[in-house]
């Protein structure tokens, strides 16, 4: 039945963001720090606290910013990583929450998910039902994620919490992405 159920729409995309900001942090931190108060979000504490939904919009609107701030050689090659995932996050998002599904989702998902398994960052849960159920779902609905936006479907959510938690245990070491 996981066909016929939604990913979780919105939380899934900002879970992805927080992921790949860490990872960022973790082996960038300065260029992070610099991107985040460049942009005026403010997160106390980073392993601790998440940036919301709004601030995700403004990091994923903003990944050429992040490119302008690196300044070695070295840190290219990592931060570039990073944007292009998050670059590629942002065209899957667009792809299925404007109000007409794009058609060429399944392409931005592909290539989503090769810039995201080069930053080495783990397939987590989010990562696998982006990578997989996205396209599931949507090749079956045909219809964009719009209308499944947590606020008006909270039943629907409810009803997909059951799959996720599913994932959550099975997904910690995923067989195939
Ligand atoms: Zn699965």
């Amino acid at each position: 039945m996981v066909e016929f159920l939604p990913p979780p729409s919105l939380h899934i995309i900002i879970g992805l963001v927080n992921k790949l900001f860490i990872g960022l942090a973790g082996e960038c931190k300065e260029v992070a720090m610099e991107w985040t108060r460049s942009l005026h979000i403010i997160r106390d504490d980073f392993h601790g606290s998440h940036f919301p939904g709004q601030s995700c919009q403004i990091l994923l609107g903003n990944v050429d910013s992040l490119m302008l701030l690196v300044r070695t050689q070295t840190k290219t090659a990592i931060v570039f990583k990073y944007a292009n995932a998050l670059r590629n996050l942002k065209k899957v998002a667009d792809g299925c929450f404007r109000r007409i599904l794009a058609d060429d989702l399944k392409e931005s998902v592909d290539k989503f998910k090769s810039s995201y398994i080069k930053t080495g960052l783990p397939i987590t849960s989010k990562a696998h039902v982006t990578f997989t159920h996205l396209v599931e779902f949507t090749g079956t609905t045909k219809e964009s994620l719009l209308q499944y936006t947590e606020e008006a479907h909270e039943s629907i959510h409810q009803e997909f919490k059951k799959t996720w938690s599913k994932h959550s245990l099975r997904d910690v070491q995923h067989p195939k992405y």
